[in-house]
């Protein structure tokens, strides 16, 4: 059997039988596996206190075609990413970039996806806790791109006309993202957006780390962005961690 030698980055992780767990891993070279790791529940085992969520390192795979649950050998830890998970702000906005993984990617070869999954958690890693839900809107919005779905953000969706500064826009996710207020009448699910909007999201998607002024504003944004990101899914399932993160008030005191 191949045995393939990747970087990964664990995206969600469950036990199995009395000594192992199973992991689903972003990776480098392989697309996104399910994959088995043998006596990974044992304390004396290889892979050590390695696997825990968002962890990167590089990943030993068993890899056959043809069948969905793959063997990991070991698995050499690089980047724990433990603050990750001494945060709320910063846990379920990294979550949430795990489900948009977990949900749409494929096993198919993509560097470029998992390299923007990497970034985007590299910068929740460091991100205040004030700042993460802006960095993870960020993050989130660069997967989209990447895997193939960014909304236009410049031209309406349907006439294809350029949006003049402060023209009123509706962001109406079952056609493909925004569109002037004269194509948007048409879909009564859609939402009024002021440009700014767009302007901040066009800058997520070029690399900027705009901020969000205020969690109202962030809430609208994981709003649009979970609406977005739902109406693309073929099952229909919710997008649980993204509910989690968008629900969450953690800074509430
Ligand atoms: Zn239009």
């Amino acid at each position: 059997m191949p045995v393939l030698s990747t970087e990964a980055v664990v995206l969600h992780s469950f036990d199995y039988s009395e000594s192992s767990r199973i992991l689903r891993l972003a990776t480098r070279d392989a697309g996104t596996q399910s994959v088995l790791a043998r006596g990974a529940r044992r304390a004396s085992t290889k892979f050590g206190s390695a696997l825990g969520l968002f962890a990167q390192g590089v990943a030993h795979l068993y890899l056959k075609g043809g069948r969905d649950l793959q063997t990991m050998s070991s698995f050499d830890c690089t980047h724990a990413r433990t603050s990750i998970g001494c945060d709320l702000e910063r846990f379920t906005g990294a979550a949430a970039l795990a489900e948009l993984m977990l949900r749409f990617s494929t096993d198919e070869h993509n560097e470029d996806l998992y390299m923007t999954l990497v970034h985007a958690l590299d910068a929740i890693e460091v991100a205040a806790p004030e700042h993460a839900r802006g960095t993870s809107l960020a993050g989130a919005w660069r997967l989209v791109a990447e895997l193939g779905f960014a909304p236009a953000l410049d031209i309406c969706g349907i006439c294809e006309t350029s949006f003049a500064p402060g023209q009123s826009l509706r962001f109406v996710p079952e056609a493909g993202g925004v569109l002037c207020a004269r194509c948007g009448r048409d879909y009564a699910s859609g939402r009024a957006i002021p440009d700014s909007v767009c302007a901040t999201i066009s800058a997520w998607l070029q690399g900027s780390e705009v901020p969000v002024p205020d969690i109202r504003e962030a809430r609208a944004h994981q709003r649009l962005l979970r609406e977005f990101v739902h109406s693309h899914l073929a099952d229909g399932r919710s997008l649980r961690a993204f509910e989690v993160w968008e629900n969450g008030d953690w800074n509430a005191r």
